[in-house]
């Protein structure tokens, strides 16, 4: 598959930048004329993948959250990467409903949200060490 863009960026752990993210990987992938319907589905894994690094990976700490995308003719990856506390066991928490953090309303959804709205979704993550959540989506189904 030949690369047609790409970017790489980093932002500090903050709730707010949940937003900024979401925007600009929308209005990067926007070059490849997606539907509006694929664009909320990246909007919406995007915000869960930071989501995660700021409250999970980094909790009350300070740290960079970093977010790269490439696009493909007809395709987009979007890696989100977080130096924090990693995960122990990734099997158990990308189940639906697996929640470490049920004391803060979360329902435990963002991995099966993330996995059900792009096409490929791979975490690798240590604990102590980070985590790297790579999320890939064909584009253009529909047209053809
Ligand atoms: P929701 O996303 O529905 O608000 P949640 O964040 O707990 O709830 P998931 O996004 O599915 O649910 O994540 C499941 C669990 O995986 C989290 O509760 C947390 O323990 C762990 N986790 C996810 N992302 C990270 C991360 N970047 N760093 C450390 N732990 C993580
Ligand atoms: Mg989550």
């Amino acid at each position: 598959m030949e690369i047609i863009n790409e970017f790489k960026l980093e932002f500090l752990s903050k709730s707010s930048n949940e937003a900024f993210a979401r925007v600009v990987a929308a209005a990067f992938v926007s070059q490849l004329d997606p539907t509006l319907e694929e664009i909320a589905d990246i909007k919406t894994a995007v915000s869960e993948a930071v989501t995660n690094a700021v409250i999970h990976g980094y909790e009350d700490n300070r740290g960079m959250v970093k977010m790269s995308c490439v696009l493909y003719e007809s395709a987009v990856e979007i890696v989100v990467v977080d130096d924090g506390r990693g995960i122990d066991d990734v099997e158990k928490a990308r189940q639906p409903m697996f929640t470490s953090k049920p004391d803060l309303e979360r329902s435990g959804m963002g991995f099966t949200i993330m996995e059900n709205f792009m096409d490929e979704l791979e975490i690798i993550s240590e604990y102590g060490k980070g985590t790297t959540v790579k999320m890939f989506k064909k584009l253009g189904l529909q047209k053809k």
